[in-house]
């Protein structure tokens, strides 16, 4: 099987057989910083194609669930391994899809490798409860059983990491899975499940078909086979998504879109805060949904602090991702990048102050891709349009506030919850920060983005379902409870 470099189809992989849409039909993958780079061309499968991957994934279920749990971690194991092997080239082909930098891509591919081996772990702890009974002679226990078929959608701006922090855990408590990845980076997906095909994953047990998300991923929703759902993407379409697995009573996982803060107090570390708030804001072109989006700032640094975010911005090196001293790459695509300057554009019409960058970048060969140069705003109104959604794009807003009690109220002020950073040496402002922040993650003088693989993560209000994923965690959504009475016969 070929890895890396080379411009391959790639079929459907389902029921342990690679095949194409029954149509024929296809799509390319492109590079997005050239797009007339095409990476892999993938199926372009709809509903017939889904239901063939639940009917193999169905099948699959009691063969898997009966397999012992070490026996399915000596396969995540051996395909961490495999996958390793690979970190280079795998994270390249990420680069080359994604268009974030090659240094993040091979991490992301690390991240993989290591989610894998920490679920590895997982499979092989303790699970279930002993319970004392109101009989002395009843032996009372829970056990954690596997949903059955999991059907699992993602998004295009962790295209390895979030396969992975689903696929890893669902096959680990005992799953079977059917993958939907974005169609605008679907191959670092495959390069994932060609590790744990080749570790010797039995057929039927992951299936991914790609395809259009309407057509594709809303079929898995819908489909009474699938028990469980886990999507990460935009609200919108989550919350679509979730109503049909409502009325049908599935069990639905969503991790949704963010506008995180990052709050500076006066007595900050500033070259600390400002690193880490431009990394936030920036790293990915701003497209990751714990992205640094505001930086809420207290009063008599904010002049400061913004001058020293601006010439920060404005020297960032956006370019090829490939490129060794590039530090910022495109966006995914030219509708993306098109969006974000037009929203750049018009909250400036709108009257924002616009410090630096917004518009999309075509000089030095940067016409043929997705770039836009990074921006920033300053004095953002927090109830605006700037101040309220979330732009997936390189764009940080500066909010003036007068005290941490305000900072505070005005980073809860959104309808998302997901990450939030404050910039503090004062241990007692740290602490009511964290009492009072309405977040699933929250960060003290570190970036809003990053997450370690064995904690909880998700968020809060409209960001997530209130269901966390990754650590132990992941175990509540892809498990269920068993509750067991055994007593001795009567005689
Ligand atoms: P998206 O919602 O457009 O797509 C996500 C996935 O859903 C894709 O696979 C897509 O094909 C599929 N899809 C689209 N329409 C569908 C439908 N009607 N029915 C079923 N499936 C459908 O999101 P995106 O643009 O790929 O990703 C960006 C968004 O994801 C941002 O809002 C970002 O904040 C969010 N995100 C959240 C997290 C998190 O963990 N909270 C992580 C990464 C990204």
């Amino acid at each position: 099987m070929a890895h890396a470099t080379s411009a391959r189809t790639y079929g459907n992989y389902i029921g342990g057989e690679w095949r194409p849409a029954a149509t024929g039909e296809t799509f390319d993958d492109r590079n997005p910083a050239n797009r007339a780079e095409v990476i892999a061309t993938f199926a372009a499968s709809g509903a017939d194609e889904a239901e063939a991957a639940i009917t193999a994934a169905a099948e699959a279920a009691a063969g898997w669930r009966r397999t012992s749990p070490i026996a399915r971690a000596n396969i995540l194991y051996k395909a961490s391994n495999i996958l390793e092997a690979r970190v280079g080239d795998v994270g390249r082909d990420l680069t080359r899809e994604e268009g974030k930098t090659l240094k993040e891509g091979i991490g992301e591919t690390g991240r993989a490798v290591q989610i894998l081996r920490y679920f590895a772990g997982e499979a092989q702890q303790p699970t279930g409860e002993h319970y004392p009974s109101a009989s002395i002679t009843t032996l009372l226990y829970t056990m954690d059983e596997p949903l059955g078929v999991v059907g699992i959608i993602t998004p295009w701006n962790f295209p390895i990491a979030i396969p992975a922090w689903k696929i890893a855990p669902a096959l680990a408590f005992g799953n079977t899975v059917v993958l939907k990845p974005a169609s605008q980076s679907p191959l670092s997906a495959f390069h994932f499940v060609e590790a744990l095909i080749e570790a010797g994953l039995p057929a039927g047990v992951l299936n991914v078909v790609t395809g259009g998300g309407a057509a594709v991923g809303t079929r898995l929703v819908e489909d009474e086979r699938v028990v469980g759902i886990s999507f990460t993407g935009s609200s919108q379409v989550g919350a679509g998504l979730r109503q049909i697995a409502a009325a049908r009573g599935a069990k639905i996982q969503l991790e949704l879109g963010g506008k995180n803060p990052a709050i500076v107090l006066a007595d900050a570390d500033i070259d600390q805060a400002l690193q880490h708030i431009v990394n936030g804001a920036m790293m990915s072109s701003g497209q990751k949904c714990t992205a640094t989006s505001r930086a809420i700032v207290e009063r008599s640094l904010s002049e400061r602090f913004t001058d020293l975010l601006s010439s920060k911005i404005a020297s960032l090196r956006v370019g090829d991702p490939l490129g060794s001293d590039t530090q910022i790459g495109p966006l995914i695509d030219d509708e993306a990048a098109d969006r974000v300057a037009a929203e750049v554009k018009s909250a400036k019409d709108d009257g924002s102050d616009l410090l630096v960058g917004g518009g999309r970048l075509t000089d030095n060969g940067r016409g043929d891709g997705a770039f836009v140069a990074p921006a920033l705003f300053a004095g953002v109104d927090p109830d605006s349009r700037l101040g309220q959604e979330e732009l997936f794009g390189p764009v940080l807003g500066v909010i003036p506030v007068d005290s941490v009690d305000e900072a505070i109220a005005v980073a809860n002020r959104v309808r998302y919850g997901l990450s939030a950073s404050l910039f503090t040496r004062d241990l007692g402002k740290a602490l009511h920060f964290v009492q009072g922040i309405q977040a699933g993650i929250v960060h003290v003088n570190s970036e809003t983005a990053g997450a370690e693989p064995q904690v909880p993560f998700g968020g809060m209000k409209g960001s997530s379902s209130y269901s966390r994923e990754q650590g132990k965690a992941a175990r509540d959504f892809y498990t269920q409870i068993k509750t067991v009475y055994i007593d001795p016969p009567a005689s």
